[in-house]
């Protein structure tokens, strides 16, 4: 996910983030308890009473989301998984988590401790009831808590892939198979098909009259659909991609820049009508550094005559670089890790090509039409 949002700060040294689209869920939340749950439930109390009750439990109830991630995050940071963020957004919790586990048993504790987490909140609200006189509201509180994680763990706990309840029924085929790549096929396939279900059974809501939660659930299963097809579509590069090297792919046309020509010439002469959207910054036969479109856009217009390449551009030290017998696909999780669009393939400080995200594209083309 992107990195739209506000920072709440760290826990367990992973940061939690509200995504913008939170904020919606969280007002309907608000709305559905205020206007809805709490004056069913609990009658006469006033109206203030109800928004205020209905604002700290929505607030507790995202805190529980957070806690049911952690749990994922906290098993992942055991099996030394670097976590790198949780975020709430519309659809609710996401760890983001930078790599597979590494073994069937690794993805099931992973899996199944966020809902452990959600059941243990339940059982803790649960018991808390009894602390409470009827009708108060810590009492609708905590009744609610111990409703709403039960029902989060539950919900988790559908085997469609990349709910909670996929991914351990993904570590179960991976461990029955041995094959992580079969597992995550099947799973993909069938969290697509429960996706589907979601939308069905959303359209069916919606035509029975219950329209905003049939639209609701109709978008949820879009969201797992997407997420299953995602995650099936990857598994396919993977294999396409799998045992090749990155100087299969990568290209040796690049055009070597000198550092001191000016921005403006650089763009009058090889960016304009050219397809290349970086450079090698190569001094006598030395390399050093490299171009991207992105310094030459830090560069306000009026400066380009008068900019050399050399100063804008990323020192050697500083670039991301590959060697021409990387794993295609492990460079390729590089760019994404380190959000760069290309990567120059290097050994003992000589350039040998360059590796583009349009590189990679073609080469899996090529790759599917001849058939292999
Ligand atoms: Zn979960």
């Amino acid at each position: 996910m992107n990195q739209r949002g506000i920072s709440l700060g760290r826990v367990f040294g992973i940061p939690i983030r509200l995504d913008y689209s939170w904020f919606l869920v969280f007002a309907l939340v608000v709305w559905t308890l205020a206007a809805g749950y709490f004056p069913d439930e609990f009658k006469n109390w006033p109206t203030a009473q109800y928004w205020a009750v209905g604002i700290v439990t929505a607030i507790m109830f995202f805190a529980s989301v957070i806690l049911h991630e952690l749990g994922h995050s906290v098993v992942a940071m055991h099996y030394k998984i670097p976590v790198s963020s949780i975020s709430l957004f519309v659809f609710g919790g996401v760890s983001q988590i930078e790599a597979e586990p590494a073994s069937a048993k690794v993805e099931f504790l992973m899996a199944v401790a966020g809902p452990l987490v959600s059941f243990a909140l339940a059982g803790v609200f649960g018991l808390l009831q009894l602390a409470f006189a009827a009708s108060t509201p810590a009492l609708a509180l905590v009744r609610y808590l111990a409703y709403i994680n039960v029902a989060l763990g539950v919900f988790n706990l559908i085997p469609g892939f990349p709910l909670d309840g996929g991914r351990v029924f993904r570590s179960i085929v991976w461990g029955m198979t041995g094959s992580l790549r079969r597992a995550t096929t099947v799973a993909g396939n069938l969290g697509r098909f429960i996706g589907f279900l979601f939308i069905l059974f959303g359209v069916y809501q919606a035509i029975g009259g219950n329209f905003v939660n049939g639209l609701w659930i109709g978008f949820i299963g879009w969201f797992l659909e997407g997420a299953a097809l995602s995650q099936v579509q990857q598994q396919r590069i993977h294999d396409l991609l799998a045992g090749r090297k990155v100087s299969q792919a990568m290209s040796t046309a690049y055009t070597p820049i000198p550092p001191d020509i000016s921005v403006q010439e650089l763009v009058d002469r090889h960016i304009l009508g050219s397809a290349q959207r970086s450079f090698v910054v190569e001094d006598g036969d030395r390399v050093a550094g490299l171009l991207t479109m992105h310094c030459i856009k830090e560069v306000p217009r009026e400066q380009w005559p008068t900019t050399s390449a050399g100063r804008v551009m990323i020192p050697l030290a500083k670039v991301k670089r590959t060697t021409p017998d990387t794993e295609l696909w492990a460079a390729m999780e590089e760019m994404n890790r380190d959000g760069v669009n290309q990567l120059p393939v290097m050994t003992d400080g000589r350039i040998l090509g360059m590796l583009r995200r349009e590189d990679v594209i073609a080469y899996l083309r090529n790759l599917r039409e001849v058939g292999l």
